[in-house]
């Protein structure tokens, strides 16, 4: 995995994965004539949002996408020139540094267009805008039944010269259940909007995929393809294909100690777990501090000493415990806590499964105060 040691929890970016994956999708993309947008909100899904967008423009990624105004600043702030978008707006945001910095702005409703067009016409620019249709999410994103009122108003504003309507998009629910009628149900109210926005004499892009719809449904590519998990190498619709991805993050550790203990000795707190015969036990300071989830507690192994062991007993804040049996383990050993799998070790995948999660979950979670993070 890495040649350095691990240290005491210790999380590592692998930007070989993020290339690979990036050239993987936008190439995907690029089969249907569609550009691709690599999102990086959320601190780049837990990975590093300037060191994961750099490795992805690089690599086939014409843009990017952010959730708030304040990301899309801190990227700028980090010489991050590449088109940005971004989509999640507070009524407080100020658009105003957003327009002088080129961030492309997601509108999902009048009350944003206006406050959008306000701003560039305060600073004598002009806003690229993307129009978000709420087809079918129900999360933002404009209702159908407003969708013309705000197709006129941004028509207008275009005329003025305050906005440039850059994309008409939306988002899709369903999209890592292949086959969910829903899909087919969003991409015909997106049809439909789209077709309203031209008739206001607009003449936007479309773009509706995420990673499971650019990976399953290469007829919803349109002009843009927006994934975001599968740039990680998590696969949005596992079991359904072989998509060629590189998980890019691996969690490590290492021993700080072992100790030999006899038959019936408890483990840990609550002595969920007795020792049914003497065996070494490998101290490993990580916990729940640490994002090892204590609902994994009894139902987790980590990779140790060329395979995988148990955790025994409960996950504690700062440590948990592994069972050795009989083995020789050392302290400095590296323990993997998750990893891409490919030498045995677990996987976020398998954690966010054994929590009835999911692995974005476990991954946009892991990055901590007392956690160190290479890129
Ligand atoms: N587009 C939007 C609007 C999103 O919010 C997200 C992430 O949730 C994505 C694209 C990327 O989705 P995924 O990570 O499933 O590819």
């Amino acid at each position: 995995m890495s040649d350095q040691p691990a240290r005491r929890a210790d999380l590592r970016v692998d930007l070989g994965a993020i290339r690979h994956n990036t050239r993987v999708l936008s190439a995907r993309g690029r089969r249907s004539g569609a550009a691709t947008m690599v999102v990086v909100k959320s601190d780049g899904y837990g990975h590093g949002a300037v060191p994961v967008a750099r490795a992805a423009l690089e690599s086939g990624a014409d843009c990017l996408g952010v959730a708030s105004v304040d990301e899309a600043l801190q990227l700028r702030t980090s010489g991050v020139r590449a088109p940005l978008l971004c989509w999640l707006h507070t009524a407080d945001d100020d658009f105003g540094p957003a327009v002088d910095a080129d961030v492309e702005l997601s509108a999902s409703s009048v009350g944003e267009l206006d406050r959008i067009a306000a701003a560039a016409d305060r600073r004598g620019g002009t806003a690229r805008v993307h129009l978000k249709i709420d087809t079918g999410l129900s999360r933002n994103g404009c209702p159908p039944a407003a969708w013309p009122t705000l197709v006129e108003r941004a028509a207008k504003a275009e005329e003025r010269g305050w906005i440039e309507v850059a994309a008409v998009w939306s988002h899709l629910a369903c999209a890592d259940e292949p086959g969910h009628p829903s899909v087919d149900r969003q991409a015909e109210r997106f049809q439909d909007a789209y077709l309203r926005a031209r008739a206001a004499g607009l003449r936007p892009i479309r773009h509706l995929a995420n990673s499971a719809a650019l990976l399953t449904r290469p007829d919803l590519h349109f002009d843009l393809v927006r994934p975001g998990i599968a740039v990680y190498g998590l696969d949005p619709v596992p079991g359904v294909g072989e998509h060629d991805l590189r998980p890019a993050m691996t969690f490590r550790s290492s021993v700080v100690g072992t100790k030999r203990v006899a038959a019936g000795e408890g483990v840990s707190y609550g002595h969920r777990w007795t020792a049914p015969h003497a065996v070494t036990l490998a101290l490993v300071p990580v916990g729940y501090a640490d994002g090892v989830p204590r609902g994994l507690s009894g139902r987790m192994s980590v990779w140790l000493a060329g395979r995988r062991r148990p955790v025994v007993g409960r996950v504690c804040m700062d440590q948990l415990v592994v069972d050795c049996g009989d083995d020789q383990v050392h302290e400095g050993d590296e323990v993997v806590l998750f990893g891409p799998g490919d030498r045995g070790e677990p996987t976020a995948a398998e954690w966010a499964d054994g929590l009835g999660t999911i692995h974005y979950e476990i991954v946009t979670g892991m990055y901590r105060p007392r956690v160190t993070r290479t890129v």
